[in-house]
């Protein structure tokens, strides 16, 4: 007699340890970790309260405050990916009521609108087509319309790779009573950031971007502005898991428990974070700028257009035009299988009309390049 349950006992028994393919991960993320981190990564843990440990996180938080240029003593990773500490962003200082303007230009902007309604924030936005940014007047006069409690930009909008520029937004906002807040999840350790200079109040990001560490430990940061309107809720933070008073006195000097740290994830973002401050956050920004170029060029070399103006494109994150006649799902597919290079599709509005390209972390080398480029222009050639 056969069952099902004797086929799930011989795969039991013949089960080999774990093996994944090679891949270049140069998608929207993530990309790939840093040697260096994934042999912090397989270092044994420590407990979570273990000093040894709370210096590990004393350190992370010293680190995060230099790779974003900012003073803000309540500066953390959050356990859980970029999105949790977007929600977190949210969650801290939305009170039900509040009017929370935001920036939709691109998916994730499409992400904060969905995620400040189930927080009971009164909505508004303001748009753009897929791959522009907002100009400091359209934000200006959208300040003075709304009068909003909460302004929420995406520094590097990752579905069209455009950078919203954020000089003078702050000041506009203190003019006018509002927080800014900001996603920097495709852009910290790879597009300049200096967060306090251009006055953010709320910023998150992601460890498997720019930051070339696994996914898993998410960078958090509110200034003492965004802190007053915490202390200030009538009602309490309606996300446990994500409550910052609580969460602060995990990484401040009460070291209370609020949860299990994932211990090797904080290893490897110590070690992604370590590698950016030896090479200098400067250097690592003018490395993926440099790389970025020489992408653009090679790109155009065998007759590929880039989908944003050049003066808004992403350092990290680059969309490239289907050409006409070419199947983009057929491309994206055999450079994986055949060549081992993952890229991205396209989302919403730029749905099988670009390719997305990321230069991230470590993988922001020449080297990525040549031999995305090299597969690319074969792979095409075959698609037509
Ligand atoms: C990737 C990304 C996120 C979400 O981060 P996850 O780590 O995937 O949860 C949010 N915002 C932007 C702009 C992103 O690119």
């Amino acid at each position: 007699m056969t069952s099902t349950k004797t086929i799930k006992e011989k795969q039991r028994l013949e089960l080999s340890p774990l093996e994944v393919p090679q891949r270049l991960l140069l998608g929207p993320g993530p990309s790939n970790a840093h040697p260096a981190v994934l042999q912090a990564m397989s270092t044994t843990p420590l407990g979570h309260l273990d000093p040894a440990f709370l210096g590990i996180m004393d350190e992370i938080q010293s680190l995060l405050r230099y790779v974003w240029q900012t003073e803000n003593e309540h500066t953390i990773a959050v356990s859980g990916t970029g999105t949790a500490a977007m929600e977190a962003t949210l969650a801290n200082v939305v009170e039900c009521g509040d009017v929370v303007l935001i920036g939709v230009a691109g998916y994730f902007g499409n992400r904060l609108v969905d995620m400040a309604g189930r927080y009971g924030a009164d909505v508004r936005t303001i748009n753009k087509p897929w791959g522009q940014v907002f100009s400091l007047a359209e934000i200006r006069t959208a300040l003075e319309t709304h009068k909003p409690a909460i302004l929420a930009l995406v520094h590097a909008e990752t579905s069209t790779g455009a950078r919203q520029p954020l000089e003078e937004v702050g000041e506009l906002c203190r003019e006018h009573g509002t927080l800014l807040l900001v996603d920097t999840v495709t852009s910290l350790g790879g597009v300049r950031i200096l967060l306090d200079e251009w006055g953010v109040d709320l910023a998150y990001s992601c460890s498997q971007k720019g930051l070339g560490c696994s996914p898993g430990a998410s960078p958090f940061t509110m200034s003492s502005r965004a802190m007053e309107k915490l202390h200030n809720r009538k009602s309490k933070v309606a996300n446990w898991y994500l409550d910052m008073l609580l969460l602060g006195k995990y990484w401040g000097e009460e070291r209370t428990y609020h949860h299990t740290a994932p211990i090797n994830l904080y290893y490897g973002l110590r070690e992604a974070l370590r590698l950016i401050a030896e090479e200098g956050i400067e250097n690592s920004w003018q490395r993926h700028q440099k790389n970025v170029e020489y992408l653009w060029d090679s790109l155009e070399s065998i007759g590929l257009k880039m989908h944003v103006d050049k003066q808004y494109r992403l350092p990290t994150l680059t969309t490239v035009c289907i050409p006409q006649g070419v199947d983009g799902k057929a491309v994206t597919k055999e450079l994986l299988l055949d060549h081992n290079i993952e890229i991205g599709a396209g989302l919403g509005e730029l749905a099988g009309k670009v390719w997305r390209v990321g230069l991230m972390g470590y993988n922001s080398r020449q080297e990525s390049v040549d031999k995305l480029v090299a597969a690319l222009e074969t792979v095409i050639n075959h698609s037509r």
